[in-house]
């Protein structure tokens, strides 16, 4: 089964990506999650993304796709698995179609999340993450806060605000996703891929409804 998760930031990819990785025992794979952790190593790669990252840019294309490349190589993902932040252009779309043919392998949907515009970068700027790299839990301030303030309800480590979910970064961030990651619902939707759903605090339809129409579509598929 091959996963990919589209939507703008914060719109709930990764807690979507959270349940169907455990639903069909999958590795939820997080483009974001990579470079960042690679940039708490001070690794070559992560000091590249850097650059890029603290200005709420795209790390460029030909970095990325080797970065995806050597982390689908690895044995965990013989099986499948969800691509969460990867691709964001047109161009790694079709490096990761080629990727794929290579191994004989298809994308078997992509869950497009849509968020009303005026949500969005209240849930980007409101987010809170559990340091806890084990547990990772995300909070928002307003809509679902922690029980004890700064204070995983999960495991009891500190939440933190990342770098990149400040108000100035989180306009780029948005910017940057509809001039270069919207049209992927063009691409995608030419292959008969692309199921486009909302998830929205306003109309109250929370990731784990969305989880459980995206499995009942792939049983019915
Ligand atoms: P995310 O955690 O998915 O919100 O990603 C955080 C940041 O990492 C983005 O704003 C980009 O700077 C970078 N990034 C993550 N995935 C990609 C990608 N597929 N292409 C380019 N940059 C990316």
């Amino acid at each position: 089964m091959i996963i990919i998760m589209l939507g703008a930031p914060a719109s709930g990819k990764g807690s979507v990506a959270e349940i169907l990785s455990a639903e069909y025992k999958i590795p939820a794979i997080s483009s974001g999650d990579i470079f960042r952790k690679n940039i708490s190593e001070q690794t070559e790669l992560g000091i590249k993304a850097n650059e890029y990252m603290t200005k709420g840019q795209l790390v460029p294309d030909d970095i990325t796709v080797s970065m995806i490349k050597a982390r689908l190589s690895e044995s965990d993902t013989k099986n499948g698995m969800i691509l969460d932040g990867f691709p964001r252009t047109v161009k790694q779309a079709e490096a990761l179609d080629q990727m794929l043919e290579e191994s004989g392998k298809k994308i078997d949907i992509v869950v497009n999340l849509e968020t009303p515009e005026d949500e969005i970068l209240q849930r980007i700027t409101n987010r809170r993450i559990c340091s806890n790299p084990e547990c990772k839990a995300v909070y928002n301030t307003v809509l679902h806060p922690s029980k004890v303030e700064g204070i995983c309800d999960k495991c009891g480590s500190k939440l933190y605000q990342r770098d990149d979910d400040t108000i100035e970064k989180a306009k780029n961030r948005l910017v940057v996703y509809f001039e270069q990651t919207a049209p992927l619902t063009e691409y995608y939707k030419k292959t008969g891929a692309l199921y486009s759903t909302t998830l929205s605090q306003k109309i109250n339809r929370m990731k784990e409804e969305v989880s459980k129409d995206v499995i009942e579509y792939l049983k019915n598929k």
